[in-house]
C-alpha cells in the first residue's frame, strides 16, 4: 500500500485507483495524464509487459469517458533495448490510441536519447495526425533547432524546463539561462503554431506568459502540472477557462518516483506531511 505522504504525488497502484483519481480530477475540470511508473527495461519481456497495460489503459479510458490520456516513458517501452523496439512499440500504442480517439504522451529522457524519441516521433505524428504529443527539454542547446524542424508535424509538443543533468557541452546550467531558453521556446511556439501546444511547468511567470501569448495569438494550448505539485493552481486555472492537465503517475514503482520529488524540492515533503496531519 502506498503511505499517504508519497499519496499525494502517485494515483494509486492500480487502474482502477487511476481511473478513480481521474475522474475526481475531472469533477474540477482538470483533465489527467496517467503515467504507469517504470523506466529502463533491458528486458523486452518487461518493455512488452508495459506496452500490454498501456494497451489496456488506453481501451479502459475509452470505455470510461474520462478526459484523460497517457504518457509513456521511452526507455519504458524499449529503447533502452534498441531504437527499433522503442518505435515499434511507441507506434502500437499510437495506432491503438488514434483507433479509440485517445491520446498518447511521449516523455522525454537523457539527451543520449534524444535523437531516437524524436525520429521516432516525427514520423508517427505523421502517420497518426494529432493523436500523439512529444516531450522536449529547453535546457538542451539543440532545442530551438529541434522545434524548428517539428513546426510542421501534426503533433502536439510538450515544452519542459528538462529534469535531467546534462554536460555544459550540450545544456544550460544556470538556471536563469534555462528560464531564458524556456520563455523564448514558449514565444517561438505560440509565433509559430496555431495548435498544439503544451507548456509543463509549475512556474507561475513561465504559466501566465503561456496564457498572454495563448490570447494574443489565438493559438489552443494548455498547461500541464504534475500530481501534488500547486494543485489550488490547477484548479483556479481551469476554473478561468485555461486547458490544464494533470501529470499522475501510478504503479507498483512509485517509491523512487516519490523520492524524485523529494530530493526536487523539500518543500514538497513538508506539504505531505502537513496534509497527513491535517494542517
Ligand atoms: P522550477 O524552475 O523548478 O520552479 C520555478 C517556480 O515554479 C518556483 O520558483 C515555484 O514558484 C514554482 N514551483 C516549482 N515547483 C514547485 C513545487 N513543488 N511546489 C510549489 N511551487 C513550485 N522533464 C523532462 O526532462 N522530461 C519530461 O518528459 C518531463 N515531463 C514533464 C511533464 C510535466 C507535466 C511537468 C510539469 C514536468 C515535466 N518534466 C519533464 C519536468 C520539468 O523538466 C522540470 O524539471 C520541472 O517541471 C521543474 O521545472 P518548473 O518549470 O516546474 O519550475
Amino acid at each position: 500500500m502506498i503511505p499517504p505522504i508519497a499519496r499525494r504525488f502517485v494515483a494509486g497502484e492500480s487502474v482502477p485507483e487511476a481511473l478513480d483519481h481521474a475522474r475526481a480530477r475531472n469533477d474540477d475540470g482538470v483533465a489527467v495524464i496517467l503515467n504507469l511508473l517504470g523506466e529502463h527495461y533491458d528486458d523486452p519481456a518487461a518493455a512488452r509487459a508495459d506496452v500490454d497495460a498501456y494497451l489496456a489503459l488506453i481501451d479502459d479510458i475509452a470505455a470510461s469517458g474520462l478526459d484523460a490520456c497517457v504518457s509513456v516513458k521511452p526507455s519504458q517501452i524499449g529503447l533502452d533495448i534498441s531504437a527499433d523496439l522503442f518505435e515499434e512499440h511507441y507506434r502500437e500504442i499510437v495506432s491503438r490510441a488514434h483507433e479509440r480517439d485517445a491520446f498518447v504522451w511521449c516523455d522525454m529522457e537523457d539527451a543520449e536519447t534524444t535523437d531516437d524519441t524524436l525520429d521516432a516521433f516525427e514520423s508517427i505524428a505523421t502517420e497518426y495526425p494529432w493523436s500523439v504529443g512529444q516531450c522536449l527539454q529547453s535546457n538542451l542547446k539543440r532545442t530551438h533547432d529541434d522545434l524548428e524542424r517539428l513546426v510542421d508535424v501534426p503533433g502536439f509538443v510538450r515544452l519542459v524546463k528538462g529534469a535531467y543533468d546534462e554536460p555544459k557541452s550540450i545544456a544550460y546550467t544556470d538556471k536563469a539561462r534555462v528560464n531564458e531558453a524556456y520563455r523564448e521556446d514558449i514565444e517561438f511556439l505560440f509565433e509559430r503554431r496555431d495548435r498544439g501546444v503544451a507548456v509543463g511547468s509549475h512556474d507561475p511567470e513561465m504559466i501566465s506568459l503561456a496564457n498572454r501569448l495563448g490570447s494574443t495569438h489565438d493559438t489552443d494550448y494548455e498547461i500541464q502540472l504534475l500530481m501534488g505539485v500547486r494543485e489550488d493552481a490547477q484548479r483556479d486555472l481551469a476554473r478561468q477557462g485555461v486547458d490544464v492537465k494533470q501529470y499522475a503517475p501510478y504503479g507498483e514503482k512509485w517509491l523512487s518516483y516519490f523520492y524524485r520529488r523529494v530530493r526536487e524540492r523539500k518543500e514538497n515533503v513538508l506539504f505531505a506531511l502537513r496534509a497527513v496531519v491535517g494542517r
